[in-house]
């Protein structure tokens, strides 16, 4: 058995691909264990300069590594370079700056109560982390939380998506040529079963990106053991207009955040609502520009490439057809494109979108942009936050502070203003769902704390033959009652004075 990749631009057959086996990946697993403490007692500023061999040759041999991204996906040249390639280097680069910050150990206060002590938080790896990622953006989401994991000091299994293999063994070969200790970093090729072996193999953690589907899945496997799991899962982002929003910027920004890597991302525009009273002016606006964007492959510099995966195709005209049966309009675009081979979908507008229909409820993941007309920016948030998913939103207005008040009563774990899609590269900001779009954070501070242990450590410097508060208690329950109320009203002093009663006693 093997994964057969067909390109989603000519459907030629480009190759055929290794499925780890359930034995292989417990195997790994293996290996990992024995790799990880070796790796985690070299120190940081080792394990980062390690580390800087991938951000070189990424910038060395950028356009080539899109080349073949865009091959595997079919998105275009311009997106593989921007989207997937950059943000590894850059994180990379925040890191290195970041990391000893972060990592270092803290000092942290000790209630006066406890003279003589001093307390502080340590963190250290987890051990081994399965990663599982998805084919929408199979280098990026991959490599960076893989990276993440390897800089906190912890072991990495990655298992690619069977969709985008050239990818997988694009990262492998990466990976392999930076020379990391044996079995640290291992990455395993395979399908749906690979990954179902990796989340009962003998790891940590598992950092998971894909659909609710399997994450749930991934929870249960999880929950077994129990290890700690991290989601990051779909959304259906709400993209929401004011009365005065800039225009020319806000139509850019919907077509470019609902259309990029032809919608097929967790953090695409996937609802936009509409003040009625800008409604007509935005809507042929949006009609006006989105008859310009070109439509092709990869090497012909489009701005939309086709779908990657076939399947998905069919999840876009479900959605479609669903909604005009419940009274939707499409506007513009609406079909596969069939006189060309490839996995080619028109861009597409559809309006009267509303509750009920798949297009509103469920994630699209295509080239769509479903448009809701609301009375007003109150109904557009109410709307936008009564759904089950909670990824990123947006909110286009030429009033800042307005614009700031409506982002922060957006439910979601990322919120722009004006803005759309690029605050998920900003590697200073954690990035992660509520809701149904999952739980944990990665990017920033979080980002690496999130593989790693937190260890809480008080030391007592003092080494008195004992403490007021152990045994014997004869004798001593007036002083903790009176220790007790002053802690309570604030008055340490009180609380000191009692203690050195019970002291003095001995
Ligand atoms: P899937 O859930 O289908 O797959 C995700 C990964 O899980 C793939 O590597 C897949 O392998 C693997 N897998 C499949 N079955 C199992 C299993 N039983 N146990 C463990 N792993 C398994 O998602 P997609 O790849 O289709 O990705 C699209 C989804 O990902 C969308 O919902 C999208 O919104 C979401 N996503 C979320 C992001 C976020 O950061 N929040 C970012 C990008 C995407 P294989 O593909 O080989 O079958």
């Amino acid at each position: 058995m093997s994964i057969q990749k067909f390109s989603p631009v000519t459907e030629e057959h480009l190759g055929d691909f290794h499925i780890t086996t359930k034995e292989e990946v417990l195997e790994a697993a293996q290996r990992a264990r024995k790799a990880a403490p070796g790796w985690a007692a070299i120190p940081l500023e080792r394990r980062l300069k390690h580390l800087d061999k991938l951000r070189k040759l990424i910038i060395e041999e950028g356009e080539e590594i899109a080349r073949e991204i865009s091959k595997d996906t079919g998105k275009p040249i311009v997106d593989s370079l921007m989207t997937e390639l950059m943000s590894v280097p850059l994180f990379l680069e925040y890191y290195q700056k970041e990391a000893p910050d972060i990592l270092k150990t803290q000092k942290v206060k000790t209630p006066i109560l406890f003279p003589g002590k001093s307390s502080y938080i340590q963190h250290y790896p987890m051990g081994v982390i399965a990663i599982i990622s998805p084919w929408n953006f199979p280098f990026q989401l991959a490599m960076v939380p893989l990276l993440s994991a390897l800089i906190a000091g912890n072991a990495v299994i990655l298992k690619p998506s069977e969709v985008t293999p050239l990818t997988g063994m694009l990262m492998k070969n990466l990976m392999d040529r930076i020379n990391l200790p044996k079995d640290v970093c291992q990455i395993l090729m395979g399908d749906g079963s690979t990954g179902a072996a990796l989340t009962e193999a003998d790891v940590d953690k598992i950092f998971f990106t894909g659909s609710v589907a399997t994450g749930k899945k991934v929870m249960a496997a999880a929950a077994k053991k129990p290890i700690p799991v991290e989601l990051e899962l779909g959304g259906k982002d709400a993209f929401i207009v004011c009365h005065d929003a800039p225009l020319e910027r806000t139509v850019k920004g919907a077509l470019w955040g609902g259309l990029i890597n032809c919608g097929q991302m967790c953090v695409s525009v996937e609802r936009i609502f509409v003040v009625e009273s800008i409604y007509d002016t935005f809507v042929d606006k949006l009609k006006e520009e989105i008859q310009k964007l070109t439509i092709g492959a990869p090497e012909e510099q489009c701005d939309i490439g086709p779908m990657t995966f076939p399947s998905q195709i069919k999840v876009v005209e479900q959605h479609l057809a669903d909604a005009l049966e419940k009274g939707a309009k499409i506007t513009h675009g609406g079909k596969k494109i069939t006189d060309r081979p490839g996995l080619f979908f028109e861009p597409t507008i559809i309006e009267d979108v509303k509750p009920g229909m798949l297009i509103y409820d469920e994630e699209t993941f295509g080239p769509v942009l479903p448009i809701i007309k609301v009375r007003n920016e109150h109904q557009a948030l109410k709307m936008a936050n009564d759904h089950q998913y909670g990824l990123t939103g947006s909110v286009w207005t030429s009033d800042h502070k307005r614009g700031l008040e409506i982002a922060s009563k957006m439910e979601c774990g990322q919120a722009m203003v004006n803005d759309v899609v690029l605050a998920v590269g900003n590697p200073a900001l954690p990035f992660g769902g509520v809701k149904s779009s999952g739980f944990g954070r990665y990017h920033g501070k979080e980002g690496l704390l999130g593989f790693t242990h937190q260890k809480s450590i008080m030391v007592d410097r003092a080494i008195l033959s004992d403490e007021p508060f152990w045994f014997p208690y004869a004798g001593k329950l007036p002083h903790m009652t009176k220790i007790f109320k002053s802690l309570l009203k604030g008055k340490m002093l009180g609380a000191v004075t009692e203690l050195v009663k019970i002291r003095r006693k001995k």
